[in-house]
């Protein structure tokens, strides 16, 4: 194509252009900056740059349409109306007559379907730019300039909505997420207090014993320890069960369950080992009633009649008031060995050594534990030892698991400890062989 060539195009062009929308003054440079600067992030001038033909069209960073298929929308109308400017989605401004080359100003409706495509319903309105010249021409038509689609798109208030929509969906879900734990761990708690009442009244519940041993191995007694072995729930821990019975009332009556269980257990068994300890977590809360303490007096009779030390092991986890501290008079009284569970972890203890004689202290496993991992409450731990040996009272070391701990405690002269180094709690069967066997 010359130069003379290229020039009669662009007059034509003008021409053309002119004729259809009346504009005067339709400049190349016009042209070519006006779809430049309006997120037409791609052109490339056909035709001495007079017209359009590398268009990328982005709404908010997303492609909506470009050349390549612009061009195949347009390409078979144009071919096949050879006639006609007008175009379904569009507006043939020029034509090349051989070759397929076209400036096509797209319709708004093309662009709405397109945009909608990518946003979906997050997408409004496309709003359109009124300009004096070209612009208010084609809108008259329908029109309208790609420079105003990519440039007003009204996609703001939609992209609020997203977020907004997104937020509500995430709230939702957590609160169903949430709501369905609630009502699934209420659920579980519920089955467990009524599955907890029956094992009560019915029975359900065995006991394991673990044994206490001395710096010499010599077994010193043991600790009578619940088990709950469900039909259908298998077997549920201590840990989970006795909070739950704690905070239903049910705490006393399984106290008293476990009581005849473990004199029922003694009961079996043709030896007597005299002077072992019996170790029974009683809750402070069960010691607050007359009746109960009239209880235990009949259950120390059962226990200390067949040669057993019964030792009541009191948590200091749990408020012990001064009616406790009476009612635990008594009871020492009588012959219960008094022990203070968990030492350490409550505020209770330190208290009740200055009110009432206690036998000794259980140090909660969690300091025995801090030996190992060299951590600060190892000096807590040393302290409560001092502190045992000041007031003459034994200290047992719970949960000693390993030689390390064992050692540390022997060094200080801790001497009495319980532990899986030693023994897991075991049935009463089991128990029976272990104290037969040690006492040869
Ligand atoms: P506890 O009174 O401090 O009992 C000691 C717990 O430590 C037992 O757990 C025992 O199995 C565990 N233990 C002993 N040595 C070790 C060890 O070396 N390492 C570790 N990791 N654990 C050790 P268990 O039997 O699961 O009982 C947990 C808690 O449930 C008891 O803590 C006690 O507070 C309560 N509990 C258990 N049986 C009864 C019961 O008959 N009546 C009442 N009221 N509470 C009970
Ligand atoms: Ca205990
Ligand atoms: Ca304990």
């Amino acid at each position: 194509m010359t130069k003379t060539d290229l020039r009669e195009k662009e007059i034509a062009f003008k021409e053309e252009s002119n004729a259809i929308f009346g504009y005067t003054n339709f400049r190349k440079n016009e042209l070519v900056n006006r779809y430049r600067t309006v997120g037409c992030d791609n052109y490339s001038p056909l035709f001495n740059g007079n017209l359009i033909t590398s268009v990328y069209i982005t709404v908010q960073g997303k492609y909506v349409c470009g050349t390549d298929d612009l061009f195949s929308t347009f390409k078979e109308q144009i071919d096949h109306n050879k006639n006609s400017n007008i175009l379904s989605n569009g507006i043939l401004v020029k034509r090349e007559i051989d070759e397929i080359q076209a400036f096509v100003l797209v319709h708004r409706s093309f662009i709405i379907a397109r945009t909608r495509s990518i946003y979906g319903d997050a997408f409004e309105d496309i709003q359109f730019f009124e300009t004096e010249s070209v612009t208010d021409k084609l809108n008259q038509f329908g029109y309208y300039d790609i420079r105003d689609v990519t440039f007003h798109i009204n996609i703001k208030l939609s992209h609020y909505f997203y977020l907004f929509l997104r937020i509500f969906i995430f709230t939702l879900l957590t609160m169903l997420l949430v709501s369905y734990l609630l009502i699934h761990k209420t659920s579980e708690e519920s089955a467990l207090i009524s599955a907890l009442r029956k094992a009560i009244t019915r029975g359900g519940f065995h006991m394991n014993y673990q044994p206490l041993f001395d710096q010499n191995s010599h077994i010193t007694g043991f600790e009578a320890l619940v088990r709950w072995n469900h039909s259908t729930m298998g077997f549920i821990s201590p840990e989970k069960f006795i909070p739950i019975a704690e905070r239903h009332g049910l705490i006393n009556p399984l106290t008293d369950r476990v009581f005849k269980l473990v004199i029922q257990d003694l009961s079996q068994s043709e030896w007597r080992f005299n002077k072992k300890k019996i170790g029974i977590n009683v809750p402070p809360s069960y010691l607050q009633s007359d009746k109960n303490i009239n209880k235990l007096k009949i259950y120390y009779d059962d226990i200390a009649s067949m040669g057993y030390l019964p030792v009541i092991e009191i948590t200091e986890r749990e408020l012990i008031t001064d009616e406790t501290i009476t009612h635990l008079q008594i009871l020492r009284d009588l012959g219960y060995l008094i022990a203070i569970d968990d030492f350490g972890t409550g505020y209770t203890g330190l208290s009740m050594l200055n009110k009432l004689p206690i036998d000794y202290i259980k140090v909660d496993r969690f300091f025995v534990k801090s030996i190992d991992q060299g951590s600060i409450n190892i000096q807590i731990l040393d302290t409560i030892i001092q502190l045992g040996k000041k007031l003459k009272i034994m200290v047992i070391a719970e949960g000693v698991e390993t030689r390390c701990q064992l050692n540390y405690l022997i060094e200080r002269k801790c001497n009495n400890f319980q532990g899986y180094l030693f023994s897991k709690p075991i049935d009463w069967k089991d128990t029976k062989i272990l104290l037969v066997q040690t006492k040869r």
